[in-house]
């Protein structure tokens, strides 16, 4: 039978969704399940690893069967998934010896704080990982499970333990076992991977004292990862395309030579910055990490990595806090109620500030306000907030890469809104690009897959599918762009924790 869909497995950390993809990039069915957040204690964060895999298996089907797709009509699988979950299992019997430890998860801070405390040893493991040590990545996590779960270390010893990070897990389940193995891009976001070499590193290994016997072998993102057989699934699908979610979405923006960026706004906004073979150093508090590559790609591909932690949410904050919206969608229409925010600032620092400024005890606020300041100044200063904040991160790559961003790809569930969009074409100054399948990261992993096994001949090709952009181009004069980032900062730097204001 023809080969007509590309099924992409897009494992989030709420929900699990598959996506069925046309040759032209298009949704041709999709299915979403939620699945269970586990909170043990305080800052602590965990998934049952059964039901990331019952999930998501479930909608594998179910988006095949909802939009009458046969098994045989599927080329092949890509898998894309929320990175650093680190989940341990016994080879033996495939199964978890304890839930998932997520990325969000902050039990490994003091552990982290201790292994990594050193500024040489922190040092080392920046230089080698590109990562700054953190409770986020895998590597505490493993080390966590070695340490607590009874047993664990003498099973990890005789070689009895997989570890994985999630795609790994899936690979593992969609293939009952025959393969165990992980991408560079996910690799990359454990802390035990060298991103100039492409190998595990023992030094590391050592350093959190995990037994190099539990990890998964590294593929390229774009490789075959054997077939589906797990009993009672559509059997010999091939999975051919590996990748976690940010750097999938990027591959999904088609951002695939130096200096090519794009931001996904969420709940807080993930910007990824193609680098090119150069996995540039970050002064400024950023990652760098290994990018998706295209099949036959020689060399490895870095990526310089920041994120705002307040985007989406401070929309929320509006709508569930103040009451001042009712719907996300609702701060477009009454935005545009004014002309601009009069004067009014808010620096939404619920958590501290994250990158260039990071400060952990900065608090949010408020400034500018005067007696005829309305909800829909309020409002439009919440948008421009958002653009402000992705603007210093866009800065901070620039100096950083040395490259400058004329363009940037969007998406993520408040790109829809085109009056933030044209704000941040404005802030920027640079022209921004939003496709209309804006599930980038599903759209990534299919890409992956697609091109490793022909479906999609070649780049040229997949970017011919993103021929339908809306664009947003930069109006503001630089003046006004510069008294508006003037205003930002001002604003920021009363904010600093340091501040004596
Ligand atoms: P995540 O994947 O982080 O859950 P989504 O990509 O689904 O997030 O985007 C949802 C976020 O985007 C929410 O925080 C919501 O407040 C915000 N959002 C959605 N639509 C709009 C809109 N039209 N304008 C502004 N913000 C929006």
């Amino acid at each position: 039978m023809e080969k007509k869909y590309i099924l992409a497995l897009d494992q989030g950390t709420t929900s699990s969704r598959a996506l069925v993809f046309d040759k032209q990039g298009r949704i041709h069915g999709s299915a979403q399940h939620s699945f269970r957040q586990i909170y043990p204690q305080p800052g602590w964060v965990e998934h049952d690893p059964r039901e990331i895999a019952s999930s998501q298996l479930g909608v594998m089907v179910e988006a095949m069967v909802s939009s009458s797709v046969s098994p045989d009509e599927i080329d092949s699988i890509g898998i894309t998934n929320q990175r650093e979950t680190t989940i341990v299992w016994d080879r033996r019997t495939g199964k978890p010896i304890c839930n998932a430890i997520v990325w969000q998860c902050r039990r490994t801070a003091s552990l982290v704080e201790t292994l990594c405390g050193d500024s040489s040893v922190a040092a080392m493991v920046r230089k080698k990982t590109g990562l700054i040590p953190d409770a986020y990545f895998s590597a505490s996590k493993i080390r966590w499970i070695l340490d607590h779960v009874e047993g664990a270390r003498n099973l990890a010893e005789e070689g009895r333990l997989a570890f994985g990070t999630v795609d790994s897990w899936l690979i593992w389940c969609l293939t009952s076992g025959s393969v165990h193995a992980t991408d560079v891009t996910n690799a990359s976001r454990t802390m035990l991977f060298n991103i100039h070499t492409g190998q595990w590193d023992n030094e590391l290994l050592d350093l959190f004292n995990i037994p190099c016997s539990m990890l998964p072998e590294v593929r390229p993102s774009s490789a075959d990862y054997g077939t589906t057989s797990y009993p009672g699934l559509p059997e010999g699908i091939p999975i051919r395309g590996v990748a976690g979610d940010q750097q999938a979405a990027l591959f999904g923006q088609c951002c695939f030579e130096s200096g090519r960026a794009k931001n996904t706004y969420g709940t807080g906004c993930f910007m990824l910055m193609h680098t090119g073979n150069v996995a540039v150093e970050s002064s400024h508090g950023l990652v760098s990490t290994i990018a998706a590559s295209a099949p036959g790609s020689s060399c490895l591909e870095y990526a310089l990595e920041g994120s705002v932690f307040v985007a989406g949410a401070l929309i929320q904050w509006l709508r569930d806090e103040l009451g001042i919206i009712k719907s996300a969608q609702e701060s477009e229409a009454l935005a545009l109620t004014v002309e601009d925010s009069a004067g009014v600032y808010i620096v939404p620092a619920f958590t501290g500030l994250g990158a260039p400024y990071w400060d952990a005890d900065a608090r949010g606020a408020i400034y500018g306000l005067t007696r005829g300041a309305t909800r829909a100044h309020i409002v439009r200063a919440a948008l421009e907030s958002l653009a402000y904040q992705v603007a210093d991160v866009a800065r901070t790559m620039e100096q950083d890469s040395g490259m400058r961003i004329d363009e940037l790809n969007v998406d993520g569930g408040a790109s829809g809104n085109d009056l933030l969009m044209q704000i941040q074409a404005d802030i920027l100054g640079a022209q921004l690009n939003r496709p209309a399948v804006i599930e980038s990261t599903g759209l990534g992993a299919a890409f992956l897959a697609g091109l490793n096994t022909g479906f999609w001949k070649d780049l040229d090709e997949v970017r011919s599918i993103r021929a339908h952009d809306d664009h947003f181009l930069p109006r503001m004069d630089s003046l006004a762009r510069r008294q508006r980032m003037a205003g930002w900062h001002d604003a920021v730097r009363r904010t600093l924790s340091s501040s004596d204001e």
